[in-house]
């Protein structure tokens, strides 16, 4: 059954992306597997519903960096599946105990369908947990991700939670934006959110040089959406 649980597209050579149909929408994300001359990187990992590192291509023996943009329980689900495990180091706590206050996987608990389909028989939403997944690697502001034939640099975007990052290919414009920005409702009325941040993020994000964007959620985008985006947000979120 798990075989079947994520969906995959293509969306370039060496880029895929999957996300878990049967998911109740505002939980279901993004997760993309971009195939690296050196080593692949997985960005975020969904619910951890399904088995993700199987129903993925990877290679036997290639190394694989798995990062996660934030510690919300839609991105780091299938997380300690992969032994290298990437986020940010200011949300490194609630990758190693997977803290509902944290992860907010008790809001997916009680939702009346949190999915369409169970993902293995006899599935109870009650018994929901994510497991622990303590970071290998810390990430801070400007770090970079080497997979050999791209760069990613490390981008600290605060505001939909405390340590949200993103990840860019400042040569080729590809730009990995976990929950900063994309297409669809924002949140920025969670416990860990800040307004403020966020305002500064947007700022900051409306400044880069993108070809296109692949968000924590929705279909990927270009950079004139992705400044109408975040000028919108910072002209509507004003106190
Ligand atoms: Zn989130």
């Amino acid at each position: 059954m798990h075989g079947n649980w994520f969906r995959k597209r293509r969306i370039a050579d060496d880029l895929s992306a999957f996300d878990e149909p049967y998911v109740h929408d505002v939980f279901r994300s993004n997760i993309w597997h971009l195939r690296g001359r050196d080593a692949d990187l997985i960005v975020d990992t969904g619910m951890g519903l399904g088995i993700l590192s199987a129903a993925l291509d990877l290679t036997p023996g290639k190394p694989v960096m798995a990062v996660a943009t934030h510690a919300h329980a839609d991105h780091v689900g299938s997380l300690h599946e992969f032994a290298d495990r990437l986020g940010p180091r200011i949300e490194a706590p609630a990758f190693a105990t997977m803290d509902d206050k944290a992860t907010y996987a008790d809001m997916f608990r009680v939702l009346t369908e949190p999915v369409s389909r169970p993902p293995t028989e006899n599935w109870n939403k009650k018994a929901y947990t994510l497991h622990p997944a303590p970071l290998t690697r810390m990430l801070d502001d400007g770090d970079v991700v080497d997979i050999g034939d791209r760069i990613l640099r490390v981008l600290h975007l605060p505001g939909h939670s405390p340590g949200s990052m993103g990840l860019l290919d400042e040569k080729d414009g590809l730009f990995f934006s976990g929950d900063a920005i994309y297409q669809g409702e924002l949140y920025d009325e969670l416990p860990d959110s800040d307004r403020e941040t966020y305002r500064a993020t947007m700022a900051l994000i409306s400044r880069l040089q993108v070809r296109i964007v692949h968000g924590g959620h929705g279909e990927s985008f270009d950079a004139t959406r992705m400044r109408q985006i975040a000028e919108t947000y910072i002209r509507q979120s004003r106190p």
